[in-house]
């Protein structure tokens, strides 16, 4: 099958922070006269991955983002060309033809001394070139950041709703499970945060049930409460009948991302991943597959759907629904 004949697929998980190739990253930090750590390139490359054994949890996957990626793409001119490269490569790889790219705007700000509206500017001036470029329909998510003080999200959810018509398409809340916002007395300035959004017309997502410290708890207390319109992974649920239960009536989608949770060890395996995307499709659970951290965890988009097919966890007709289910579910509108 030639490239173009691949079918058109939509990602809408994928971090900013996780998505650019090591070669473009390295070209950006030095164009910015970064002093690095290291001077060998394949050096660079083994500190901006996932390599051997560096990471065996979700707080060692997102220590790493932050320690090197977020700084090196703190500027203008890195954020713009971030993004720009995200989209082009999926497009090339994979024949993503919609995309929603998110990141957090106040972790490319260096604590301030950057000026945010120029940095959003920035990633909205990528997000122009690579759509024009390649034809592609792209939207950006702002990540809240569960470690930050609730008036620190609250500005990117303000900076999300003033960008709307510019090509921000959501919110999200990212960050640590252990800080379990959604079972916190802060939740409630999170519900006000949530409504905000949806009423100027953004769609609204939350990283939760990705791990065992928010599970089952979280994720129903996030659909009561937050009633999002998708969830970042979500893999826990499996375990409750009810938690499911709630998903389906809610209508809620699942942005289940395989090799991330693998990674991170969210899920242990493969045969895991079976036995929960086996119960969801049992219950009836809308979910979409998409990559999370392309270069950070190896992957594009059609491997992720290439490796469930090969391990015979979705059959090639259930891999074309769930496919479709990505345009249905994306917060980018025509
Ligand atoms: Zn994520």
């Amino acid at each position: 099958m030639t490239h173009q004949h691949h079918p058109e697929l939509c990602d809408l998980h994928i971090h900013v922070g996780s998505s650019v190739a090591p070669h473009i990253m390295w070209s950006i930090a030095h164009q910015q006269g970064l002093r690095l750590p290291v001077k060998d390139y394949w050096e660079f490359v083994d500190m901006i991955t996932i390599n051997g054994n560096n990471v065996k949890s979700l707080d060692d996957y997102i220590r790493i983002l932050h320690e090197w990626t977020e700084r090196i793409q703190s500027s203008p001119a890195a954020i713009e060309r971030s993004i720009y490269e995200i989209i082009g490569k999926e497009f090339r790889s994979s024949r993503v033809t919609q995309i929603e790219v998110r990141f957090n705007p106040m972790k490319r700000n260096l604590d301030g001394e950057r000026d945010l509206d120029h940095i959003i500017h920035a990633a909205i001036r990528g997000l122009d070139r690579a759509q024009l470029e390649y034809g592609v329909k792209a939207g950006l998510i702002f990540c809240m950041a569960r470690e930050f003080e609730p008036e620190i999200n609250e500005i990117v959810v303000e900076k999300a709703i003033r960008y709307h018509d510019r090509g921000v398409v959501g919110i999200d809340v990212a960050g640590s499970e252990s800080r379990t916002i959604e079972l916190s007395d802060a939740l409630p300035f999170y519900v006000s945060l949530f409504e905000r959004a949806k009423a100027a017309g953004l769609g609204t997502t939350i990283h939760t049930g990705e791990t065992t410290h928010t599970a089952c708890a979280g994720m129903e207390s996030v659909i009561k409460h937050l009633q999002p319109d998708r969830i970042g992974h979500g893999v826990q649920c499996h375990f409750s009948e009810d938690t499911m239960k709630r998903l389906v009536d809610s209508d809620t989608v699942l942005e289940i991302c395989p090799t991330s949770n693998l990674h991170t060890r969210a899920v242990n395996s493969l045969d895991d991943f079976h036995t929960i995307l086996g119960r969801l499709d049992e219950h009836g659970v809308r979910y979409t597959i998409n990559t999370d951290g392309t270069y950070y965890c190896k992957t594009n988009l059609r491997r992720e759907f290439q490796i469930l097919q090969d391990a015979g966890i979705m059959t090639a007709e259930r891999a074309e629904q769930v496919r479709l289910e990505a345009f249905k579910s994306s917060f980018i509108q025509d």
